[in-house]
C-alpha cells in the first residue's frame, strides 16, 4: 500500500499560533498575560489570614482561642483557613464552585498546600461530602477536588467512602440563626467506614462560614471513635 502524505490543512505558522494559544492565558484578576490562572504580582495581594483563632480560624487581634471556642470547645482541634473570604477570593471560589472552573480550583488548592502546616501529619484527608442530589446538580464536589490536589502535594491519602451526607440540607447561608443551622445539619452525616488505624483525620472544606457543617461532621467522626479531627479550608468568612 502506498501511503500518501496529506497536505496540512493550514500553514505551519497557523498551527504554531493554535499551540501558543493553548498554553498562554491571561490572569483572571488583572488581565495581564500569565502562565497560571493568577499572575505572581496578583498572588501577593491575596487576602491571606494572619491572626486567627487556633480552634475555629476566626480572625482575631492576635493568635489565640476566641471567646466562643473557650466557652464551647468545638469537636475539632485545630482549623487552618488560608484566606479570608473577601475579594478576590470570594469571586474566585464562586467561579470554581458554580462555573466548574477547575483551573481556578487547582490554583487555590496549590496555594493552600503551600501554606498549610501539615505536622502532626494526619492519617487521612476527608472532603466534606455533598448530598448525591446536590452533587448531580453541580457536577462535582469542590472539596474533593481541593483534597485531591492537597493529597498529591503532601502524600496524605484522601478517602471519600468514610462518610456520606444523608440529608440534603438547605444552604447554611439562607438560614437565620445558630439554632436553625444546628437543626438543619443535625444527623446530616453518616459514618460508613473508618479504618481502625485512623487516629487523626483532617476535614477538607472550601469555605467555612459558621462552622456548623464541619462541627456536625466532626461530631459524627468523634462518635465513631476518631481521637483528633482538624479542619483545613480554603477560606473563612
Ligand atoms: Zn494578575
Ligand atoms: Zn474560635
Amino acid at each position: 500500500m502506498v501511503r500518501v502524505n496529506k497536505p496540512l490543512a493550514m500553514p505551519d505558522c497557523l498551527n504554531l499560533q493554535v499551540v501558543f494559544n493553548l498554553f498562554s492565558q491571561t490572569c483572571y484578576l488583572c488581565g495581564n498575560s500569565s502562565t497560571e490562572a493568577i499572575c505572581n504580582p496578583c498572588k501577593k495581594y491575596l487576602p491571606y489570614q494572619t491572626n486567627t483563632c487556633l480552634s475555629c480560624a476566626k480572625l482575631l487581634d492576635e493568635v489565640g482561642i476566641c471567646p466562643e471556642c473557650k466557652q464551647n470547645p468545638p469537636p475539632y482541634t485545630h482549623t487552618q483557613a488560608i484566606f479570608s473570604y473577601t475579594y478576590p477570593i470570594d469571586k474566585l471560589i464562586k467561579l470554581a464552585k458554580f462555573q466548574q472552573n477547575l483551573t481556578i480550583l487547582k490554583l487555590l488548592a496549590n496555594l493552600m498546600a503551600q501554606d498549610l502546616i501539615m505536622e502532626p501529619r494526619p492519617n487521612v484527608l476527608i472532603p466534606v461530602p455533598l448530598h448525591s442530589k446536590r452533587l448531580r446538580q453541580r457536577g462535582y464536589n469542590q472539596s474533593l477536588e481541593l483534597a485531591k490536589i492537597i493529597s498529591k502535594q503532601s502524600g496524605i491519602p484522601v478517602n471519600t467512602r468514610a462518610c456520606k451526607r444523608i440529608k440534603n440540607t438547605r444552604p447554611q447561608t439562607s438560614l437565620l440563626n445558630a439554632q436553625q443551622r444546628e437543626e438543619n445539619l443535625a444527623k446530616a452525616f453518616k459514618i460508613k467506614k473508618r479504618l481502625a488505624s485512623w487516629q487523626h483525620i483532617v476535614l477538607i472544606d472550601d469555605v467555612m462560614t459558621t462552622g456548623t457543617t464541619v462541627k456536625q461532621l466532626a461530631l459524627a467522626f468523634k462518635a465513631a471513635g476518631i481521637a483528633r479531627i482538624d479542619v483545613w479550608c480554603c477560606a473563612r468568612r
